[in-house]
């Protein structure tokens, strides 16, 4: 599929649920309101989505939520996606904490890679900033994917009081397992307007300060839009820079909630409720032509510089 700019749509996120283990301050703060289990997505509704969606040439699917691995049956759900036709790469990001438990499975159905949300290595502020003491759990789900050979990559978010020390520990640590590591910038939404983020070159500035030789990598490491440099010519570190190098131009993505909205841009609210088609008896021909329609309105790029965003990121999965 092809928006109305000429960009080639390919990549489909897909939230699970709303709910998470976790309640990271830039993500969703408060206590929010949950959806209750009618208004989400059932796993059937979803494949029919997904059906639709890689009969018009989307190839990637990331699983996200909320927490994916919280909702039951997850498992089954993405062994599903796996085997559906035109399906190219799965992958799913999670905070880890479920992760050892369902390792073996993954492993067994063939996802292809694994983002693992780490933003610090420091236990108080593991705990600072996602209100709950998890980060061994975390640490060694980390270690145990890389020891069962599924690709994994490793999500941070710095933020203004990230040490120079943190960025240096997790710089380190993903050397030491060889994994890519990604810094994402913050993005504002109304819910965390007390939180501040890092942006790509202030973080860079600090590893740099550190000590470290920046150089730039163009290795293609998978579907999305991170700018990659090798730290002393050692692991890859991306930048995803949403706000200071917005990369709306080239944007391949649409993605799913778990209310079953899709969203045409993570930032605004032009999209269409697929669940409302769903449930009103849509077939794969409706849902295909629903798509393409609301993929054609897909917005040139985001606001965020402009003003935050009016919801929680635990509602859409980033
Ligand atoms: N729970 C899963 C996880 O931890 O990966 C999936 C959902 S989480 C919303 C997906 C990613 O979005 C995480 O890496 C998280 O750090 C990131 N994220 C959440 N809020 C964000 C924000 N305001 N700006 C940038 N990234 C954000």
């Amino acid at each position: 599929m092809r928006d109305q700019y000429g960009r080639e749509i390919n990549y489909l996120r897909i939230s699970l649920t709303d709910r998470c283990n976790l309640r990271c301050c830039y993500c969703r703060p408060e206590v929010a309101q949950q959806l209750a289990h009618s208004e989400i997505l059932t796993y059937e509704e979803i494949l029919a989505v997904c059906r639709a969606a890689a009969s018009l040439g989307i190839r990637r699917f990331k699983v996200t939520g909320g927490e994916p691995l919280l909702r039951r049956d997850c498992v089954f759900f993405l062994r599903k996606l796996k085997q559906l036709a035109g399906c190219g790469k799965v992958t799913l990001t999670t905070n880890g904490i479920l992760l050892p438990e369902v390792l073996p499975e993954l492993v067994r159905l063939g996802l292809d890679g694994i983002n693992i949300s780490l933003d610090t290595l420091d236990r108080q502020r593991y705990v600072q900033i996602t209100g709950a003491d998890r980060l061994d759990e975390v640490i060694s789900a980390v270690s145990q994917a890389c020891a069962a050979g599924i690709k994994v990559k490793l999500n941070c978010v710095p933020l203004q009081d990230t040490s120079e020390a943190e960025l240096l520990e997790l710089v380190t640590f993903a050397q030491k397992l060889q994994v890519p590591l990604r810094f994402i910038e913050l993005m504002p939404l109304s819910c965390n307007n007390a939180v501040q983020g890092l942006s790509g070159s202030e973080i860079r500035s600090r590893l740099t300060a550190a000590g470290f030789t920046l150089t730039p990598d163009k290795t293609i490491y998978g579907g999305g839009p991170a700018v990659y440099y090798r730290l002393d010519g050692q692991t890859p570190v991306g930048f995803i820079e949403p706000l200071h190098g917005k990369f709306c131009s080239c944007c391949n993505r649409i993605r799913l909630t778990a209310a079953g909205y899709l969203k045409t841009c993570l930032y605004g609210h032009s999209g269409v409720d697929l669940r409302e088609l769903l449930r009103s008896g849509a077939d794969a021909a409706v849902l295909r032509q629903a798509l393409v329609q609301a993929v054609s309105q897909k917005p040139l790029g985001h606001d965020f510089e402009h003003a935050p965003a009016a919801f929680t990121m635990n509602e859409i999965g980033g």
